[in-house]
This record gives C-alpha cells, sequence and structure tokens, in this order.
C-alpha cells in the first residue's frame, strides 16, 4: 500500500475519502467535531503540497435520497473554521456541474462534495457511480478508516477507475496502532473487553485469548461468563445460548495460560434506570430479582492490578451501564487507571471512546481508534474491503 507521502500530488487533483459523519443536533449544529479534526494532518498536508484538494464523505444512512438532514454543508463550515481558509461546498459528488466546479479548482484549493450516499449507488459499490467519482480527480487518498470494513464506491470500487491511489494519515495510524496492539506488541499485553453482549465480541473474544496475556472481561457480557461458571447472576443480562463459548474462552485462556479475568463484586440495582436504588454486592450474592449494571470497587481494584505491568493495553467496550450516572462509577475508575498507566493504550472508538472523553482523559490515552465497527471487524480478522482494494491498487498503475 502507498501512503499519501509517498506520491507526487502537486497540482493534481486529489480526492479524499473522508469520514464526516458527525453528530449534529436537531438545528443541524455539529455537537461533536472529533471525526473532522481526525482528517486534518492528510487535508492540511494536501494543501500544504499544492493538491486541488476534493473531500467526500458520507453522514448517516440517507439511503439513496437526498435530504437535507443528511447535508455535508455544516461540515463544510467547520472544515474552513479549522483549516483557516475557503471551502467551496457543492450540493452534489457528481454530475457535471461537479465537474466544471472541479476543473476550476487552483492549487491548494477545497472543495467538499455533498453526501455520497445521497446516490444509491454508493452503498452499492456501483462501478458507474465509482466511474463517475473517479473522473474528477488524478489521484485517490483513502483516509476513511471508520468505513473501510464496508464495501463502498468511494472506497473500493473506484481505485479501479483512478491510476494513483494511496492510504491517508488517519488510515496510516489506525494500521499502525492495530498492528502494536495485534501484530508485534510489546507485552506484557492486556486486553479490557467490556459492553453489552458476549455474542457481539466472541469473534474478537477468540482472537484475543489467541494473542493476549491477559484478558479482563467487564460489562454486561461478563455475566454470561459468571453464569457459565455457575454463579446466581439474578437478573443480569444474560445470553444463555453463549454459555458454552463463554466456557470455550475461558478453556483456551487456561490452556494457553493466559490469565483471564472476570468482575468479582458489581453495583445492582433492581432496574436499570438512572433514580434506582442500588446497593453494591460480590459476584456470588447477588439478590434474587435485581441486575449487575457496573463493576464494583473490588473489580476496578483487582482489574486495575492486573494492569499495573501491562506494557500494550487494548481497551473495547465499557465495564456498565456508564451512560446512567448510578453505573458510570466502573467504567470512569479504569479510564483514569488506563489512561495513567505507562503502557501503550489503545481504545477502540464506539462506547469506550465516549466514556474516555467524558471523563477528560483521552490526551493521555496513546491512540484512540476512530472505528468503532471497523475496529471490532480488523480485530476479529475479517476482510476489510476497502484496505484490500488500496493494497490491489499498488499504489501507481
Ligand atoms: P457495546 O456496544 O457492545 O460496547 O455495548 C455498550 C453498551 O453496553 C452500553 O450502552 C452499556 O450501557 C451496555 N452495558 C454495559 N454493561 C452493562 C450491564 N451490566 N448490563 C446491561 N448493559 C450494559
Amino acid at each position: 500500500m502507498k501512503y499519501i507521502d509517498q506520491i507526487d500530488i502537486k497540482d493534481k487533483r486529489v480526492f479524499i475519502r473522508v469520514d464526516f459523519n458527525v453528530p449534529m443536533d436537531d438545528k443541524g449544529n455539529i455537537t461533536d467535531d472529533t471525526r473532522i479534526k481526525a482528517h486534518l494532518p492528510t487535508i492540511n498536508y494536501a494543501i500544504e503540497k499544492g493538491a486541488k484538494v476534493i473531500v467526500g464523505s458520507h453522514l448517516g444512512r440517507p439511503k439513496g435520497k437526498r435530504s437535507e438532514a443528511f447535508s455535508l454543508k455544516a461540515a463544510a463550515k467547520r472544515l474552513s473554521e479549522l483549516i483557516k481558509k475557503d471551502v467551496l461546498f457543492l450540493d452534489d459528488c457528481i454530475g457535471e456541474a461537479v465537474e466544471k466546479a472541479v476543473s476550476q479548482m487552483k492549487t491548494s484549493d477545497v472543495v467538499l462534495l455533498e453526501n455520497l450516499r445521497f446516490h444509491l449507488g454508493e452503498e452499492k459499490n456501483d462501478p458507474e457511480f465509482a466511474k463517475q467519482l473517479a473522473r474528477l480527480c488524478d489521484v485517490y487518498v483513502d483516509d476513511a478508516f471508520a468505513v473501510s470494513h464496508r464495501k463502498a464506491a468511494s472506497n473500493t470500487a473506484i481505485v479501479d477507475f483512478v491510476d494513483v491511489c494511496a492510504a491517508g494519515f488517519l488510515l496510516k495510524d489506525e494500521l499502525a496502532y492495530f498492528d502494536k496492539a495485534m501484530g508485534n506488541p510489546v507485552r506484557p499485553l492486556v486486553a479490557i473487553i467490556g459492553g453489552a453482549k458476549v455474542s457481539d465480541k466472541i469473534g474478537v473474544l477468540e482472537k484475543l485469548v489467541e494473542k493476549v496475556d491477559k484478558l479482563i472481561v467487564g460489562g454486561g457480557m461478563a455475566f454470561t461468563f459468571l453464569k457459565a461458571l455457575g454463579y446466581e447472576i439474578g437478573n443480569s443480562i444474560c445470553e444463555e445460548n453463549m454459555l458454552d463459548l463463554a466456557r470455550g474462552i475461558m478453556d483456551k485462556a487456561r490452556a494457553r495460560d493466559v490469565k483471564f479475568y472476570l468482575p468479582v463484586d458489581c453495583v445492582v440495582a433492581e432496574k436499570a434506570s438512572a433514580d434506582a436504588e442500588t446497593k453494591i454486592c460480590t459476584v456470588q450474592e447477588i439478590p434474587k430479582g435485581w441486575m449487575g449494571l457496573d463493576i464494583g470497587p473490588a473489580s476496578v481494584s483487582l482489574f486495575s492490578s492486573a494492569i499495573q505491568n501491562a506494557k500494550t493495553i487494548l481497551w473495547n467496550g465499557p465495564m456498565g451501564m456508564f451512560e446512567l450516572d448510578p453505573f458510570s462509577r466502573g467504567t470512569f475508575a479504569m479510564v483514569t487507571y488506563v489512561a495513567n498507566s505507562h503502557a501503550l493504550t489503545i481504545i477502540g472508538g464506539g462506547d469506550t471512546d465516549v466514556a474516555v472523553h467524558r471523563a477528560g482523559e483521552s490526551d493521555k490515552i496513546s491512540y484512540i481508534s476512530t472505528g468503532g465497527g471497523a475496529f471490532l471487524e480488523l480485530l476479529e480478522g475479517k476482510p476489510m474491503p476497502a484496505i484490500e482494494a488500496l493494497e490491489a491498487s499498488g499504489g501507481a498503475k
């Protein structure tokens, strides 16, 4: 795979596929611009090198229909503020008017195309749609790691129609940090996995147990493991059909001498709500009718001891229902321990990213992935079509 700094982009029309899928409020204001900022190294580099910079993204799921609610107009304004430069917003991403505007671009000009998903061809990986996008550029740069696990015209089919293809700096960082965790980790390597369900992360757990030195399981999914060990877990979330798989993971851990940690205590309530009465109990004493919604202080102490000598920590999934204040302490306490550890710390996007930001500790984390789903699929070892397409393109044809 080639990277943007290995190719000549001066005076070239460079199409950069980004992920500006930012959250917005009812009035169309961007409420968090992290995803835009993540692409600034690539966009600024292309500007500095004198490219004509054409930025393309999706936003939400408009399913092939134009809609104000999914317009990238606000993203153009925010991008312009961040790069301190005019950004011309085009109200489509293909077609004559777009081609004309692009043909009038000068060196270091920046254009943001309208939502790629306003055309059905995008999500269908349609070669005809990809061909029309390709007509806009001389060079294609993929920087949108967060969608690289899904085939789209703008990240897969397009490489067949552009002579020079490369990855941007965000995609490069994502793959480099992933490699630091799963390719060639400095050990001990500790994985912390949480979240609601075992079934969502079984593939990830199967992969991790073959790689890590320690595996810590918290969150709702821990209760399936505890049940598999014979504990009474009250009304805690449990997937009965995952009990054998959970036992299988624990057997593999034992066979590989992986240190496997489950919570020893939890915060319980009769209902999952912010005003519920809560208690802390050991996992052996969960009262009938109550459910575990967070890890307790003894588990925090256990888990924090387990990560103390870690050289690499990989974390995905909260330790409890952290969106609700009474069940957030375990996750936030772990954020603090992970953030202050001396290890290389990698957070796998999604809810864990939210928790780290809410705790105000994001600056102390070595790397926070921008891809929730993509990160998990990469961890599972599933094919990543956009990355395979870039690799197959071989850079320049
Ligand atoms: P995931 O997307 O799989 O990482 O799951 C994240 C979700 O798991 C969050 O919305 C949490 O509220 C939820 N969760 C974490 N711990 C629990 C728990 N003990 N019981 C129920 N839901 C939980």
